[in-house]
């Protein structure tokens, strides 16, 4: 991805050398809630087009059983991305 300030293209850690921005600095939204481990495969797909992606995981302490199949995930993106990630999100679906 772009930096929102200056556009231009982040370094390989989300960050901007010019302006000092950090992705994880910017607001995130979530974009998807999905079942594991299909936010793998959406993680790739997104990063494949440089947009940085977060999982959060619906893991509370009184159930550490959330890892398994019916684990739900959320997908998280720059705000400044979302669009961009479920334009890429829908022809994943159409694809498969
Ligand atoms: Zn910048």
């Amino acid at each position: 991805m772009d930096c929102p300030n200056c556009k231009i293209p982040l370094n390989q850690e989300y960050r901007c050398l010019t302006c000092d921005f950090d992705v994880n600095d910017a607001p995130w939204v979530i974009i998807k809630k999905v079942y594991a481990p299909n936010e793998l495969i959406i993680k790739s797909v997104l990063e494949s087009y440089g947009i940085p992606v977060k999982i959060a995981s619906k893991e509370v302490a009184q159930m550490p059983v959330s890892i398994g199949p019916l684990a739900e995930v959320k997908i998280a993106v720059p705000e400044s991305e979302a669009d961009t990630a479920l334009e890429l999100l829908e022809e994943l679906s159409e694809d498969s």
